[in-house]
């Protein structure tokens, strides 16, 4: 009887409101008893929205070898590569291109096995990387811009001959999206060897890679 009469009385204050400048109370309902209440509710928590200035993963989503030690230089552009031959790894092209090219060492920054020498997918950060020095992959192109700001990516591999496994494709698209994504990198600056604007004329990454069907599966 007490909460229907409560009832009433609210409904006939309610209408008197429209020209009452009281503030309308809020019902609480706590168990049984009906109660007015005037305190403000408190304002809702937010997620904080993460700047734009900042697009980096968290270091724990990506293996420790893909991050740099060293500081990090201004990334803008990706650059596919294959190996050219049906085997190899990180340390055997290090070796060709330190005795046939006279190099300090391998010219990527890193290299995607395809199960002969290294694992299927497997990605091996070559010192290049780890140093964030220029890199030597991609020449000919006005101020060496292309080794200078561009990251080298070999697939194990003749594209002429065969295509990636599905595996390299796999592990591909996982680095290249951690790379876009730490450096701030659109899928327009992501290129084949041979695309690269102002670089040498090559085939190279061969014409079995699928170029559009990975670009499809990028941000
Ligand atoms: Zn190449």
């Amino acid at each position: 009887m007490r909460r229907r009469c409560l009832l009433l009385l609210l409904f006939v204050s309610g209408l008197a409101g429209c020209s009452s400048d009281a503030p309308m109370p809020v019902i609480v309902y706590d168990g049984g008893t009906v109660s007015p209440k005037t305190e403000p509710l408190p304002p809702p928590v937010l997620p904080r929205p993460t700047p734009p200035s900042a697009p980096v993963l968290p270091p724990s989503t990506a293996p420790r070898g893909w991050m740099p030690t060293r500081s990090e230089r201004a990334w803008s552009t990706i650059i596919i590569h294959h190996s050219a031959t049906g085997e190899g790894n990180a340390t055997i092209i290090d070796k060709w291109h330190r005795e046939e090219n006279g190099w300090n060492g391998i010219g990527y920054d890193f290299v995607i096995g395809n199960g002969t020498n290294s694992g299927d997918g497997e990605v091996e950060p070559t010192f290049r990387w780890r140093g964030q020095l220029t890199g030597a992959h991609t020449g000919g192109t006005p101020g060496n811009w292309a080794n200078e700001e561009g990251i080298g990516i070999c697939l194990i591999g003749d594209f002429n001959r065969t295509a990636p496994t599905a595996r390299q494709m796999d592990s591909l698209v996982r680095l290249v999206r951690f790379l876009q994504q730490r450096y701030g990198i659109p899928k327009s600056r992501i290129y084949g060897h041979g695309s690269t604007p102002g670089g040498h004329s090559t085939d190279c990454p061969g014409a079995r890679f699928p170029m559009s069907r990975f670009k499809a599966n990028l941000p």
